[in-house]
C-alpha cells in the first residue's frame, strides 16, 4: 500500500470517520432492461445495441420484468420495504457514454428503502447498518482510453452495456472505520450471491463501489463534509483509499484548513485519492419523471410471490448449521461462504451415513490442510462429496482413521479428489471367496431379523449387510465381490 499520511494516535483519536457507501450491483438478467439486446460480457464492441440502447429518437423502452423481479428479491434480503409504485426519472447528464443524454434511474419515489444489514462488531457482536434505499437504473457505455493503436489520440466507445440493469444500493453513514465499510461490503456481496441476482464480479463491473467518507471532532452530532471516492474496483481498495482519505482529511482540519465536497478517485499503486470534479448536487442533473414509462406497480401479492424464491441467507444458515452439525461458528462461517459450497455441503452430509462425521471431517483433517495449502475452501483438492465418501469408508470400518489421514494427505500432494485416490490407493483387498462366506454366514446367523427384513422385499438391507462385511474384514474385503456373495446366499436362504 501507498504511503498513509501518520499522525499521534492523540491526534487520530480526537476525529471520528463518517462512511456511507454507494453500491452498484447489475442484475443477471438475460438482456436488457429496456431492450432485448443480450447483456454478455466480453462480446464483440458493439455487437449488443439496438436503436433503444444507442438513445435513437423515437425508440422507445420496455421494461423488463425479471429485471423488476430481481431488483425485489435483492430488496427483501436486505430487509427493504418495496414501494408498491415506483417512479422511474430521467438523471440528465452529458458524457460520451451516454448516449440518449441521460440515464433512467429512480429519484424520489425509488423500488424500496429502509433496510439494514448486520455486521460483526469490533468487540464481539453485531452492528446494524442502515440502508436508505434501493433502486433500478440502466447502466451506461464504457469509455476506452487506451489499447488501441490511436489510443493516444481517441477514446473509443463500446455500448455493450448501455442498458444493461442495476441496481443502486445506498447505505446510512454508519458505518465508523474503513474496517466496518470492508465487513459490510463482504456481507452484502454475499447476502446477494445468495439471491443469486448477480455474480458480484468485480472484475467484469458486476459490483461498483463509491464510497463516501466525512470526519467530525468526536462528540459532534453534526456530520463533516464528506468526500465521494468513486468506482472503487476492490474491497480491499476501499479499505485502503479510506484510510488515506481519513488521513488527507484529519490533515487538513488539523492544518486549520477546510475539506471541500468533491469527488475523488483511488489510484491503488500509489495508495492516494486525487481530487477528480467539485461534487455535482442533484439539482444539476435535473431529474423528472420518465415520460416514456409507466409508474412501476409491484403490488403486495407479487411481492410475496417474489419473497417466496428468498433462499436461506447466510447469516440464518449458519446458526441453522451450528446447531444440525455441531460445527464451531468459524467454520459455519467458511462452510456458507457460498450458497453453492454450504449446498454441496448440506447436501453430501445429508446423503451420508453420518452428517457429523462429515462436519468432523471439514473441521478436523480438511481445513488445516486447506490453510497448509493456502488454499481456499472452492479450491479444495477434495470436494464435499469425496469429504462424505470418505467419512462413510470409516463409518463401515472399511478404512481406519490414520489411512485416512494418509489418503487425505495424498490427495492434496497430488491434488486429486479423495475417490480417485481412494481407488488407487484401497488397501490390499481380500478377495478369497471362502473366507468371505464364512463372514457372510456368521453374519447371517447374527441378525435374523435384518435377514427376514431383506427377504420380506427391502433389499435396500442390502447396504447393511455388506458395512457388516466391511467391518469383519476390517475394510479389506472386495466390496463387489461381497456384494455378489451376500445376494447369493441372502436369497438362497443358506
Ligand atoms: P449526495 O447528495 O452527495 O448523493 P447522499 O445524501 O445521497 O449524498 O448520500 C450519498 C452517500 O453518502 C450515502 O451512502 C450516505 O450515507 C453517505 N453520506 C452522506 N453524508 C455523509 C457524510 N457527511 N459523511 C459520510 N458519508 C455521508
Ligand atoms: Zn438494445
Ligand atoms: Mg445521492
Amino acid at each position: 500500500m501507498g504511503k498513509i499520511i501518520e499522525f499521534p494516535p492523540a491526534v487520530r483519536a480526537k476525529y471520528e470517520p463518517v462512511i456511507g457507501l454507494e453500491v452498484h450491483v447489475q442484475l443477471l438478467t438475460q438482456t436488457k432492461i429496456f431492450c432485448g439486446c443480450s447483456t454478455q460480457f466480453g462480446s464483440k464492441p458493439n455487437s449488443n445495441v439496438c436503436p433503444v440502447c444507442l438513445g435513437m429518437p423515437g425508440a422507445l423502452p420496455v421494461l423488463n420484468k425479471k429485471a423488476v423481479e430481481f431488483a425485489v428479491l435483492a430488496s427483501q434480503a436486505i430487509h427493504c420495504q418495496v414501494r408498491e409504485t415506483s417512479i422511474f426519472a430521467r438523471k440528465n447528464y452529458f458524457y460520451p457514454d451516454l448516449p440518449k443524454g441521460y440515464q433512467i434511474s429512480q429519484f424520489d419515489k425509488p423500488l424500496a428503502e429502509h433496510g439494514w444489514i448486520d455486521i460483526p462488531a469490533a468487540g464481539g457482536g453485531t452492528k446494524r447498518i442502515g440502508i436508505t434505499r434501493l433502486h433500478i437504473e440502466e447502466d451506461a457505455g464504457k469509455s476506452i482510453h487506451d489499447g488501441f493503436a490511436d489510443s493516444d489520440a481517441y477514446t473509443s466507445i463500446d455500448l455493450n452495456r448501455t442498458g444493461v440493469p442495476l441496481t443502486e444500493i445506498v447505505s446510512e453513514p454508519d458505518m465508523r472505520s474503513p474496517d466496518e465499510a470492508f465487513e459490510y461490503l463482504t456481507r452484502l456481496k454475499e447476502i446477494i450471491l445468495y439471491t443469486g441476482v448477480s455474480d458480484c464480479n468485480m472484475e467484469e463491473g458486476s459490483l461498483r463501489c463509491d464510497a463516501n467518507v466525512s470526519i467530525r471532532p468526536v462528540g459532534q452530532e453534526k456530520l463533516g463534509t464528506k468526500a465521494e471516492i468513486k468506482n472503487v474496483n476492490s474491497f480491499r481498495y476501499v479499505r485502503e483509499a479510506l484510510e488515506y482519505e481519513i488521513a488527507r482529511q484529519i490533515e487538513l482540519v488539523e492544518s486549520g484548513e477546510k475539506i471541500t465536497q468533491e469527488t475523488r478517485l483511488y489510484n491503488p499503486t500509489e495508495g492516494r485519492t486525487y481530487s477528480m470534479r467539485s461534487k455535482e448536487e442533484a439539482h444539476d442533473y435535473r431529474y423528472f419523471p420518465e415520460p416514456d414509462l409507466q409508474p412501476l406497480v409491484v403490488d403486495a401479492r407479487w411481492q410475496a410471490e417474489i419473497r417466496k424464491t428468498l433462499p436461506e441467507l447466510p447469516e440464518a444458515r449458519r446458526s441453522r448449521m451450528v446447531g444440525d452439525y455441531g460445527i464451531t461458528e468459524y467454520d459455519a462461517q467458511v462452510l456458507t461462504s457460498s450458497r453453492t459450497l454450504a449446498d454441496q455441503f448440506e447436501e453430501a452430509a445429508k446423503a451420508s451415513k453420518n452428517a457429523k462425521r462429515v462436519a468432523n471431517l471439514v473441521q478436523g483433517e480438511l481445513m488445516g490442510r486447506l490453510k497448509a495449502a493456502n488454499l481456499t475452501i472452492e479450491d479444495s483438492p477434495i470436494t464435499m462429496k469425496g469429504v462424505a465418501f470418505s467419512a462413510d469408508l470409516v463409518e463401515d470400518g472399511t478404512i481406519s482413521s490414520k489411512i485416512l489421514k494418509d489418503l487425505y494427505d495424498k490427495a492434496f500432494a497430488g491434488d486429486e479428489d479423495f475417490p480417485a485416490v481412494y481407488e488407487r490407493e484401497k488397501p490390499q483387498q481380500l478377495t478369497d471367496t471362502g473366507a468371505i462366506e464364512k463372514m457372510i454366514a456368521e453374519i447371517i446367523a447374527a441378525n435374523p431379523k435384518q435377514v427376514e427384513q431383506y427377504r420380506a422385499g427391502k433389499t435396500t438391507m442390502i447396504g447393511f449387510f455388506v458395512g457388516q462385511v466391511m467391518k469383519a474384514s476390517k475394510g479389506q474385503a472386495k466390496p463387489e465381490l461381497v456384494n455378489e456373495l451376500l445376494k447369493k446366499h441372502l436369497a438362497s436362504g443358506s
